[in-house]
Order: C-alpha cells, then sequence, then structure tokens
C-alpha cells in the first residue's frame, strides 16, 4: 500500500481560529501555535485594511504564515459562513473592547462586543463541530474591588464595570456550555498582563517608551498619577502558552491565570530606569490630576489550580517583564 505521507501530516495538523489576533495576545498566540504547526486563521473587523495598514504591526513577523478574514461581528450570515469555511479544532476568543474605564462611557457598545459575540462565536463553533475546544479570555474585573485574599477558582464574581459584567456573563454562558452541550469550552481568566506589544496607553508601555526616549535625550521628565498603585503583572507570553494548555487538554474547566505577585507602578518604575543606568527620582513628575477617583485594591491571582493541573510554568518574572519592555523600546533608537 502506498502511503502518501505528505497528505497525512497535513491532515493532522490542526487548524486554530483566533478572534482579536490584531491585539497583543492575538499576535503572540498566533505565533505560538504557528511554531506548534497549527494552521492559524484570524478574525479581522472590517473596518480594517488587510496588511496595508500600521495596524497590523503586531503580526508582521507572522503576516505571511497566517489567513485573515475581514468579519463584522454584526454580521451572523458572514461569521457562520467563515467559521464553516474554517473548520476549526481549536478557537480562542479574544475580540474584546479590552479596556475596562471605557467600558463606563460606552456600556450598550462594550456589552455587545464582549458579550453578544462571545455568544455568536460560541453557538456557532459548537453548532459546526462540537468536538471544538473553545478559550474564552475572562478578566480579574470580573471580581470586586475590594478583595483581600488571593482570587482563586471558587471566588465569587462581583463586576463593577460593563467591561467586568460582560465577562462575567459569558463566562457563565461558557460554563453554560461546557455542562449543558458536554461542549469543550473554557474561560481562562486572565490577570493583567503586559509586553512590548501591549497599547501605548497603558502605564507600563508608557513609563518603558519614556526610559528609553530619556535615555537617548529625547525627553526630559515622565509625568505620572499614583505610582504606589499596584498590579499583578505578568507577561503576556506567559499566558498565551497558558491559553494553549487550557484548549491542549480534553477535560474543559476554568482556570486563574495570574502570577501570584503584587508590584507596584514605582516598581517597574526603579528597575527600568535602573536598567539603564538612571535615576527614576530625577525624572519623575507625579500629577495629582492623574489620580483614578477610584483606584481599586490590588486584586491577586492564585493560579495554583492551572500549575497544578496543566503543568504551566512561567518563562518570564516581573524582572524578566521590565528589561524585555525596555529593551524594545531602547532597539528603536538604536536601530
Ligand atoms: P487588545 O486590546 O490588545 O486586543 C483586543 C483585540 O480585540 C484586538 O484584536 C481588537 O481588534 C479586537 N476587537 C476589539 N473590538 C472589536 C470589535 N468590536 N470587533 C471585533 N474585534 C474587536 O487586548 P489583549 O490582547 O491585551 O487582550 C486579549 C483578551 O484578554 C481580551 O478579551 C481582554 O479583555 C482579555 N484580558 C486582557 C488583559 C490584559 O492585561 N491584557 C487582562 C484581562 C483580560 P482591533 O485591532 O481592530 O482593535
Amino acid at each position: 500500500m502506498i502511503v502518501n505521507f505528505y497528505k497525512i501530516k497535513i491532515s493532522m495538523s490542526k487548524i486554530a481560529l483566533i478572534t482579536g489576533i490584531t491585539g497583543q495576545d492575538g499576535s503572540y498566540l498566533a505565533e505560538l501555535l504557528i511554531k506548534k504547526k497549527y494552521k492559524v486563521h484570524g478574525f479581522v473587523r472590517t473596518n480594517q485594511k488587510i496588511k496595508k495598514s500600521d495596524h497590523y504591526w503586531r503580526l508582521k513577523k507572522i503576516i505571511k504564515k497566517i489567513k485573515l478574514h475581514l468579519v463584522d461581528f454584526n454580521k451572523d450570515y458572514d461569521l457562520k459562513r467563515l467559521v464553516k469555511k474554517i473548520k476549526p479544532n481549536e478557537v480562542y476568543h479574544l475580540a474584546a473592547q479590552a479596556h475596562d474605564g471605557h467600558s463606563f462611557k460606552n456600556e450598550f457598545y462594550t456589552l455587545n462586543t464582549n458579550f453578544n459575540f462571545t455568544h455568536k462565536i460560541l453557538s456557532l463553533s459548537k453548532e459546526i463541530n462540537p468536538k471544538t475546544k473553545f478559550f474564552f479570555a475572562g478578566s480579574s474585573e470580573m471580581y470586586s474591588k475590594n478583595i483581600k485574599e488571593k482570587i482563586n477558582e471558587k471566588t465569587n464574581f462581583n463586576p463593577k464595570s460593563a467591561y467586568g459584567i460582560a465577562k462575567t456573563a459569558s463566562h457563565y454562558l461558557v460554563k453554560n456550555y461546557r455542562e449543558n452541550y458536554a461542549f469543550n469550552s473554557s474561560t481562562g481568566i486572565l490577570f493583567n498582563h503586559e509586553s512590548p506589544r501591549k497599547g501605548d496607553e497603558f502605564v507600563l508601555k508608557k513609563i518603558a517608551k519614556s526610559v528609553a526616549r530619556i535615555k537617548f535625550g529625547l525627553q526630559k521628565k515622565i509625568t505620572l498619577g499614583n505610582i504606589k498603585s499596584k498590579r499583578d503583572w505578568g507577561h503576556a507570553k506567559d499566558y498565551v502558552y497558558a491559553m494553549w494548555l487550557v484548549n491542549k487538554q480534553n477535560k474543559a474547566s476554568d482556570y486563574i491565570i495570574g502570577t501570584g505577585q503584587l508590584n507596584s507602578v514605582e516598581d517597574f518604575l526603579k528597575k527600568a530606569f535602573k536598567y539603564v543606568g538612571l535615576n527614576y527620582k530625577k525624572y519623575l513628575i507625579i500629577d495629582k490630576k492623574l489620580f483614578r477617583k477610584k483606584d481599586s485594591l490590588a486584586r491577586i491571582a492564585n493560579p495554583n489550580k492551572i500549575i497544578r493541573e496543566l503543568k504551566w510554568k512561567r518563562k518570564f518574572n516581573f524582572d524578566n517583564l521590565v528589561k524585555d519592555m525596555v529593551d524594545n523600546e531602547l532597539k528603536k533608537f538604536k536601530n
């Protein structure tokens, strides 16, 4: 019998569909899945022009290795046609209006994007192939802002924003699909994670950029709000690896994904400046206007379940995160 090994190899490679592929996590996840020999498809909203815009800067390295599809999540027919055509084995639903703060300003848009779209893509994935593995990106914003103990999978939800409400409702939907339809759907409840690919409006990215600019004499000072503010910050590369581990298993479940450690903005500031041989105190301006009216108590993750069950191990500690973000900014000027 003649066996066509080439064909066998092709048919065995998995097909992944990533929504939110242009974002920080989507781009790292696509890179990881390509390394793992997946065929990667990504949904891109219709108002963006594929390949022609700076909008795809995060996908530059892999743009030729992935297949992007323009899609309007409001058009059910298009969505169905595409999922049917792609036939994914694994879906990673990351697309979201991802700014918690903005969600107060536009509740209807946030709920539509973060809840209704989740419902559509979840339901379609099950309808088209009930064996699909489905990962949904939840958030620490699903919890109250006043929890002192570490948050685990049993902690009660108590969201305080349209963003948090949409994430919590979506999580319950994902759980119900798992329990009622035996669908392999999981939520990864993600705590804050950063990287060189984070949006410029976020504080750690702002610091990393400023450090490089100050080092090269292009900027004199950095203005920040409450530098005592703390978060459980990890590196996005570790978090997308966790997403893959979650979808790899045969028994779906929900997992807290965080570091279990708190650091302040000041910790990042101090380490970032020290990394380039400077003392942050000489360059810092504190502006009280930048303080949040209601800055939350720092929520802290207990990631023991994912460490124990899926053997998740982080490659980046806080020092490596600082180094990676600052190095990336320095590189831009050195080039
Ligand atoms: P980004 O903001 O970097 O990316 C968000 C992605 O969602 C982008 O691809 C964006 O597309 C897409 N998107 C936004 N609105 C729409 C829409 N209306 N229709 C279609 N696509 C849309 O977020 P991250 O990569 O950092 O986050 C990934 C997921 O993880 C999100 O669900 C987020 O809520 C969640 N999460 C992230 C945390 C973090 O610290 N990063 C913490 C907790 C949860 P476009 O490029 O066109 O804007």
